[in-house]
């Protein structure tokens, strides 16, 4: 173990991921040390274009959406101090059901096996002693972070030297008080969305069964600072909204669920790397 540093892989699906799922980990990490590695799985290019273009809308062209994104996931990184970002450059699916999903290039549409062997070359580079992804409904069910924890997963099987791998989730505690801020702050974007309203107790797990809880209120700032590099993204708008310290507040704790473990480090715990240092 002492011939390279400890070291944090988180595989994300956009640019942007990075900072909402896991900007408070990869800062506090980064601060106390740990090699940092953001593997990002797509290039984001069904994101919001200029103006809040959709995809399909006129100016919107993915290509140059991908580059802008791109450029706001370099800067992100600078931000939270990652110290590799790897890029696997497939094409972004779009939310589930729409055309994209079945586009060529798609990362959907990618056998698991040719994007699990992909990351496997990067786990073998850098031996990373915590994996981070998604659960396996990528959250709240985007094909692209489906896909993420599908090739992380696989990616993990085919190597088998990962000794911590978590999953990100969130406790419905957090879950609700998020929907009552959605309220607050999305009132000038009209009504809730009832079904949208409706799934956010499904999303998450009840707190008794979170594993681990890491507080990273320190790094709230740089979470952030993180989130605004992708201001492009209106959905980050309405984080941003909030400002520094009630995202803070809201978002400062984040938390994971364990799902393979080698060190036998007790749960509830609260560090990614109990048992590991
Ligand atoms: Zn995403």
């Amino acid at each position: 173990m002492a011939d390279r540093p400890l070291t944090l892989m988180a595989v994300h699906a956009h640019p942007d991921d990075e900072a909402t799922g896991t900007g408070g980990v990869l800062a506090r990490y980064a601060a106390e040390g740990i090699r940092t590695v953001l593997v990002t799985c797509t290039d984001g290019g069904c994101g919001d274009g200029p103006g809040g273009a959709k995809p399909g809308d006129p100016g919107h062209d993915p290509a140059a959406v991908a580059a802008m994104r791109r450029r706001e996931l370099e800067a992100s990184c600078e931000v939270l101090k990652v110290s590799h970002l790897e890029l696997l450059e497939y094409a972004d699916s779009g939310m589930m059901g729409w055309a994209a999903n079945d586009a060529p290039g798609s990362f959907w549409r990618t056998p698991v096996e040719e994007g699990a062997a992909r990351l496997a070359e990067l786990l073998r580079r850098y031996r990373p002693d915590v994996v981070v992804t998604y659960d396996e409904n990528g959250f709240y069910g985007h094909p692209d972070h489906i896909q993420a924890n599908r090739i992380t997963m696989a990616a993990l099987e085919l190597t088998g030297m990962t000794p911590k791998v978590y999953w990100t989730t969130a406790p419905h505690s957090a879950m609700r008080r998020m929907g009552e801020v959605m309220r607050e702050f999305g009132s000038d974007r009209g009504e809730p969305d009832p079904s949208e309203a409706a799934a956010l107790p499904e999303i998450g797990l009840p707190d008794e069964e979170i594993t681990t809880w890491v507080d990273t209120t320190a790094f709230g700032g740089r979470k952030f600072d993180a989130l605004a590099a992708h201001a492009s993204q209106g959905e980050n708008i309405f984080f941003l909204k909030m400002g520094k310290e009630r995202f803070t507040e809201l978002m400062g704790v984040e938390t994971f669920v364990r799902v393979q473990d080698a060190t036998g480090a007790a749960v509830p715990e609260n560090d990614l790397f109990a048992g590991l240092r």
